[in-house]
């Protein structure tokens, strides 16, 4: 390991890296005494190893510490200097040293962000290999995971975590506000002013004058509260090729493997006729956008839907009724 590090000192690595690769070198020495320490702790042992057990647990105690601090060290270096992302290999260095994400290399122009010396084409091998032994906690930490994850798998374990936060259900604007349920509905609640019912059977009607003039069209969203869960019921206009169609469709506010635990009916219709919808509540994982272009949902066009309005034809007026269920 001595000869390993003193190679990369001169040829590959700059000098505040080789520091933390000692660090974690030596914290890894601390890890495996910590390792053996549970077996020799035993309260029926003599003398001579009660010693030995006290010189473990000081070891204990001053070990976990250094690790952490060289782990929150070395993942600071594998810290990209220009997109402040996480680098993956292949991590890229300038013959100074510097490193850069394989995202960003193509963009610097060949020349070094930190020094502008020219870049040319040399791996950070050595900063490759430290980043493969770091394991550090879920970014999602705070939401609720408890998962400790080797630095290769962070990224995609992070993209599936079921405590990753969720994106702001509502439509109707490009809102950025992510959180977890609860802080979304009193965002739902408070900033977007949506309605909120109790209850899981629903009848709603959607108005609009010159429904010949709407091509795109976004209805307030309605938020349900029954079952302990949250639903979005979605109704919007939009173009289904040449045809101008409505869709009303429910959005589960959770993950998809729970949403499979429900189901709801929608009914749409006048004059002794009636459309029926029965469906599978979507995440709001999937966003209204790609639950809308898979027709998941009601789908009325809109001759029939202004048949449904009565009268002249110059203002839709829809009555929806519909009724969230719990599947198991
Ligand atoms: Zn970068
Ligand atoms: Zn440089
Ligand atoms: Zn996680
Ligand atoms: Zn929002």
């Amino acid at each position: 390991m001595k000869r390993y590090c003193n190679f990369l000192l001169s040829s590959v690595c700059r000098p505040e890296q080789l520091t933390f690769l000692w660090l974690m070198a030596s914290s890894n020495t601390f890890l495996d005494d910590v390792r053996v320490s549970p077996e020799i702790i035993d309260p029926h042992k003599d003398e001579d190893n009660v010693e030995v057990i006290e010189t473990m647990s000081d070891h204990i105690q001053h070990s976990p510490k250094s690790n952490v601090a060289a782990a929150s060290n070395v993942r600071e270096l594998l810290e990209c200097p220009v997109c402040l992302n996480a680098m993956y290999p292949p991590i890229h260095q300038c013959s100074n040293g510097h490193t850069l994400c394989s995202g960003c290399k193509p963009r610097v122009h060949n020349r070094c962000p930190t020094c502008r010396h020219e870049l040319g084409n040399i791996r950070c091998l050595a900063l490759e290999k430290v980043a493969a032994s770091l394991e550090l906690p879920c970014k999602y930490q705070s939401f609720g995971c408890l998962g400790i994850y080797p630095y290769y798998c962070k990224l995609k374990h992070e993209s599936l975590c079921v405590y990753r936060p969720y994106n702001c259900p509502y439509a109707g604007s490009e809102c950025t506000i992510v959180g977890d349920i609860p802080y979304l509905v009193t965002h739902l609640k408070d900033d977007h002013k949506v309605d909120m019912h109790n209850g899981s059977t629903f009848n709603h009607r959607y108005v609009k004058s010159n429904p010949h003039e709407v091509e795109n069209a976004t209805w307030m969203l309605t938020v349900f509260s029954c079952f302990g869960q949250y639903f979005c019921l979605h109704f919007e206009a939009f173009q289904l090729g040449m045809a101008p169609v409505y869709i009303a469709f429910l959005r589960f506010m959770g993950d998809d493997s729970e949403a499979k635990n429900y189901s709801y009916t929608l009914e749409v219709g006048a004059n002794g006729r009636k459309m029926v919808w029965q469906g599978v509540p979507r995440s709001i994982r999937d966003s209204h956008r790609k639950v809308r272009d898979s027709y998941d949902g009601l789908v009325i066009q809109r001759n029939i839907a202004l048949f449904f309005s009565g009268g002249d034809r110059k203002e839709l007026k829809l009555r929806v009724t519909g009724r969230i269920l719990k599947e198991r």
